[in-house]
């Protein structure tokens, strides 16, 4: 649809753009569904053909691992929704991180990030990259005095990064404030939006220069792939495709995966609604059960920064994080007497997962540094599915109050 009516683009919803954007049936023989190029190489028309392709002076595809059509489209599309101008969808989200810190960072380099990450992008930064000479210091992205200060103090200062909402503890960063603190100090912002996606917030348009995806997760939608793109300006994407290092990582998502990613977009927003309304009545349940000493979810009033969540998220998410009174013990106990939640890491699939971020997601932390942190032990991570939503309410309810009655018996 925008292919053929190019000035209506801006103009269109997310959903719309999600659905059409960048296919027209018509030059597929009237497929409605696009096809899946399931090739690793191409022919090329002459031998000098296949040589202006590499230098660049002919546009057309060469070899799976840089590009392939099914990923072109579905890079289109995520440009699209997220307000860049290119995208570069990756084998994980992982594959997205790394893919771009080696592109962007070289050895003397430094990069400052906020203090609660997913635990691999946390380990990948302070174990991984340290390895090879980039200085990676961290800080609390909340307190922009602090973060200021932690910018003026670096002079090869070449990014920041950080998460908002924050795995695990659904923190929120504001992406204007900490974007334009960047900027002043000659550095990029680099945001992961898994958790948000771009149906509830585009940190490009706030001032980010990148924005970082697990497709795995929402984006995918239904549990069965590994996933990761990077959106931004099409001249950094050309540059973390060519230098490289998809080309060079080999971290290129498989055209299956990428046809796979393209169906979940078609229900991203119906199904983020789903997702949000079905986490404000599980939070909210949840705050009000004796067993609960803490509930944190962008949704509630009692969220810390539910002003901030109101300005810069359209809708709160389907990620809850909570703790129990009893601690670990008592909600290792809670995971094990669920009977429709399932006990499983990973997030946003139509099932609703549970699991203890200390013990499993945020392993990679040391118990020390989750203390500084402020990572508690205690914590659980609920991703709310697509359930019937009083069904889950039931399981819950059942498995808060039979380990609250087992506890009172004990004390
Ligand atoms: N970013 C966030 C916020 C995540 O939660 C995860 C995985 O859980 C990743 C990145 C890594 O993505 P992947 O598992 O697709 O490599």
């Amino acid at each position: 649809m925008d292919k053929r009516q190019p000035s209506r683009n801006a103009e269109l919803g997310l959903s719309t753009r999600a659905i059409h954007h960048g296919y027209d049936p018509a030059e597929e023989h009237g497929a409605l569904t696009p096809p899946i190029f399931m090739t690793s190489t191409y022919a090329f028309e002459t031998a000098e053909a296949g040589s202006e392709l590499f230098r660049g002076e002919r546009a057309g595809y060469i070899y799976g691992r840089t590009r392939n059509p099914t990923q072109a489209l579905l890079e289109a599309r995520l440009a699209s929704l997220e307000g860049g101008e290119a995208a570069l969808a990756v084998a994980s989200g992982m594959g997205a991180i790394s893919a771009t810190m080696w592109t962007l960072l070289s050895a003397g380099d430094s990069v400052v990030i906020d203090r609660i990450l997913y635990g691999n992008t946390f380990a990948f930064f302070t174990k991984g990259l340290t390895r090879f000479g980039v200085n990676v210091r961290l800080a609390d992205f909340t307190d922009p005095d602090a973060l200021a200060q932690a910018l003026a103090a670096e002079d090869r200062l070449k990014l920041v990064y950080f998460e908002t909402p924050a795995n695990p503890n659904l923190r929120i960063i504001d992406v204007a404030r900490v974007s334009s603190l960047a900027k002043s100090a000659g550095a990029l912002s680099i945001v992961d939006n898994t958790f948000a996606t771009p149906i509830l917030q585009n940190p490009l348009k706030l001032g980010a220069d990148l924005v970082v995806h697990s497709a795995t997760k929402y984006l995918g939608g239904h549990g069965d792939l590994l996933g990761g793109a990077v959106v931004g300006s099409s001249a950094l994407i050309e540059q973390i495709r060519g230098t490289g290092l998809r080309a060079l990582t080999g971290a290129t998502l498989s055209p299956l995966n990428a046809f796979l990613i393209l169906r979940g977009l078609k229900t991203l927003e119906v199904r983020m609604e789903r997702h949000s309304r079905s986490a404000q009545q599980i939070a909210e349940l949840l705050g009000s059960h004796p067993l609960v000493s803490h509930v944190t979810y962008p949704g509630l009033k009692s969220f810390p920064q539910y002003e901030l969540a109101q300005r810069q998220m359209r809708q709160p998410g389907g990620l809850i994080a909570f703790e129990l009174e009893g601690g670990v013990e008592a909600g290792m106990a809670f995971m094990n007497r669920l009977e429709l939640v399932v006990r499983a890491v990973s997030l946003g699939d139509a099932e609703t997962l549970v699991q203890h971020p200390a013990s499993m997601t945020h392993a990679t932390y040391s118990a020390d540094e989750r203390k500084r942190h402020g990572i508690s032990d205690s914590l659980l991570r609920l991703s709310v599915g697509l359930e019937n939503v009083e069904d889950l309410m039931a399981d819950i309810a059942q498995a808060l109050d039979h380990v609250h009655a087992s506890k009172r018996q004990a004390d």
